[in-house]
């Protein structure tokens, strides 16, 4: 009986540590490689060949992935990277976010090109919410009250600061940030998308949800989900600038892995 109840516990033991190692004390990168299987997303022809972006948005999660490997958080512990999906499958955006989920994402990243019927516009943006709706934080009678504002460290706040790091690192190696815009369908500042639904959905706090899937389910599920439009694949010079070859890529989401470095204070490993 004392020999079971030891290997009881020690067994208990080793699933707490399991757990804790695995959730507490890593931190758990996804990747959402944009599109695929029969969902291409944008595609344009240079130079004779047609480019999808299904297939650069897949090679930018990979190589992002390997970068993201030679990282540690500060605390010594590793980095954990998830790739939602491989190319030939086209999960929804709710299942890309249940795999998230699932991995206890830290950071959910979408990653994708943007298109423009005018060829000429150009440049990177990054969406994120328009809301202060963060399940994480509890409704006390205190934030129920100022609802719009923003409660420390809230998904708004912490979804901002790393778009913004992202964006700066873009904007470092020659990506074009837009003006600002504004329009009563959606914001643009400093390269940040906040787009609300417009279609009735609310939030539980009764802030109208976010109209980008990624972002929505993110928000609904607590999870820090941004998605980045790295450039635009309609745009030649962005096209030769950041995309026509792999070296091109790789270059492209070190910038992503700046920026992630930068907002959680990763430490190069090598
Ligand atoms: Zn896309």
């Amino acid at each position: 009986m004392r020999t079971y109840f030891k290997t009881a516990m020690i067994f208990c033991l080793f699933i707490f540590c399991f757990i804790f190692e695995s959730n507490a004390y890593c931190l758990n990168i996804v990747l959402d490689p944009g599109h695929g299987d029969k969902s291409p997303g944008c595609a344009y022809t240079y130079d004779g060949k047609e480019i999808i972006e299904r297939d650069l948005n897949h090679k930018m999660a990979r190589f992002l992935k390997d970068e993201l490997s030679n990282y540690k958080t500060k605390d010594d512990k590793n980095v954990n990277v998830y790739i939602t999906c491989k190319k030939n499958k086209n999960p929804s955006l709710y299942e890309r976010v249940k795999f998230g989920k699932k991995h206890n994402a830290d950071l959910f990243l979408s990653m994708h090109l943007n298109a423009a019927p005018n060829r000429e516009i150009r440049g990177a943006m990054v969406l994120v919410t328009h809301s202060h709706y963060d399940p994480n934080n509890k409704p006390t009678e205190n934030n129920n009250k100022t609802k719009k504002k923003s409660v420390k460290n809230d998904l708004y706040v912490r979804e901002e600061k790393i778009a913004k790091k992202i964006i700066k690192n873009l904007k470092n190696i020659g990506v074009t940030v837009p003006k600002n815009a504004k329009s009563n369908m959606a914001e643009l500042k400093d390269g940040l998308l906040r787009r609300p639904a417009d279609d009735g959905d609310t939030y539980p706090n009764g802030d109208a949800s976010d109209w980008y899937g990624i972002i929505r389910h993110g928000v609904r599920n607590g999870i820090l989900a941004v998605l980045v439009e790295h450039a635009h694949l309609s745009n030649s010079d962005d096209y030769y600038s950041f995309l026509s070859s792999d070296d091109k890529l790789k270059h492209l989401v070190h910038a992503d892995a700046l920026g992630i470095a930068d907002y959680y204070g990763l430490i190069f490993k090598k």
